[in-house]
């Protein structure tokens, strides 16, 4: 059976080599020790939301969740005493804004019909393609069902926006998702999180999630020249009460909304989807094929013609750099990922073949 979910296509697109090392090699693929931030925050976030989503209260939801974030952050917080402190507040800043203004307005219009349930949709016979969608809604109106899905982001510009009316994998993902239900889908809305921009002068996370700025008596969630910075969780009632005074003005209210960009609804564009669908099938059968008995690592040559490097997505100018640098830019690390840094990749859904190879590490 081949599995395919939507990291191990995303990161195929983005450098075919990182495929090989994420999810390709010896059968299970390696992740780097000690998980990337982001993805901490953003599976945390999540799992908070969905918590949220199955009627737990915003406190309850971030009380199942701390120590999780905690053990996880701690480590990544060396010299900045402030860092776990701002993560945790800007996290529970979403989770407070989430559950004070957007839930209620998706509860006006939607009921709720299910919280982060995997999906399947056979593409031929031993292809699988697997979705994981953070909510499926029926609208109350004309009783049609809709799907939401949350990213965590950097940007909440009209262009992040917007650059999800194209996105073909959100497409496939509702339409896997409507093959598992059974029921047509009318069409899917993506939700973003934003998580505020790093300062660079002191490093730290700005959004009014986690400072304002404070003179005399005078509080403002926006940046004032000469007044003294606030940290929210330092703000008399923490987080939960700076989101609550912000929902209490309509300046506030879209302060906070503005922490929540979302896409019009969106529609499924099924010729596209069927084009990508082609592509990819024939992509995995290709990785299918360069697969060796044993898990061995493939010759040279197959790595080359089926992994091939791009090595414009090393070290970007913009964004994250490449997990996998440290396998392919030293020789010992491509020889032995396991003395440089890495651990078996963590298999995610359950029916992932890589779950069981390897347990020895
Ligand atoms: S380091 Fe560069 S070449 Fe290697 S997997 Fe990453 S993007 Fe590809």
């Amino acid at each position: 059976m081949i599995f395919i979910d939507r990291s191990r296509v995303s990161l195929d697109h983005k450098c075919q080599r990182a495929r090989f090392w994420g999810n390709e090699f010896r059968g299970r693929g390696i992740a780097p020790e000690g998980a990337a931030y982001p993805l901490i925050f953003g599976s945390v976030l999540h799992e908070a939301l969905a918590h949220v989503n199955r009627g737990e209260s915003a406190e309850a939801a971030l009380a199942l969740v701390q120590e999780e974030f905690t053990t996880r952050v701690s480590p990544l917080t060396g010299e900045r005493g402030w860092y776990l402190a701002e993560q945790w507040a800007l996290l529970s800043g979403l989770v407070h804004g989430y559950t004070g203004l957007i839930l209620p307005q998706i509860l006006g219009e939607y009921e709720i019909f299910s919280v982060e349930g995997e999906c399947e949709m056979p593409l031929k016979e031993g292809i699988v393609l697997v979705a994981t969608p953070d909510m499926l809604v029926r609208r109350k109106a004309d009783r049609t069902l809709w799907y939401l899905e949350f990213k965590s982001t950097s940007s909440n510009s009209g262009k992040w926006v917007k650059s999800w009316g194209r996105s073909i994998q959100a497409m496939a993902g509702a339409l896997t998702m409507e093959q598992s239900v059974g029921e047509e889908l009318a069409g899917y809305t993506i939700l973003g999180l934003y998580k505020g921009y790093k300062d660079k002068k002191d490093g730290r996370t700005r959004s009014p999630l986690t400072y304002w700025w404070k003179r005399g008596d005078e509080e403002s969630p926006d940046y004032k020249k000469g007044w003294e910075m606030l940290p929210t969780w330092e703000r008399e009632g923490g987080v939960a009460k700076v989101v609550a005074d912000l929902l209490s003005t309509p300046e506030g209210m879209q302060t906070v909304a503005d922490l929540f960009p979302q896409t019009q609804p969106l529609f499924v564009n099924r010729r596209l989807v069927d084009q990508w669908i082609a592509q990819l099938i024939m992509r995995e059968e290709e990785i299918s094929a360069a697969r060796q008995p044993d898990f061995a690592f493939p010759p040279r040559e197959v790595m080359d013609r089926t992994f091939s490097q791009n090595f414009d997505n090393c070290e970007p100018s913009f964004g994250f750099d490449c997990p996998f640098v440290n396998v392919c830019f030293n020789p010992a690390g491509e020889a032995d990922p396991f003395s440089q840094g890495y651990k078996w990749r963590d298999p995610h859904h359950k029916g992932d073949p890589a779950i069981g190879l390897h347990t020895d590490g």
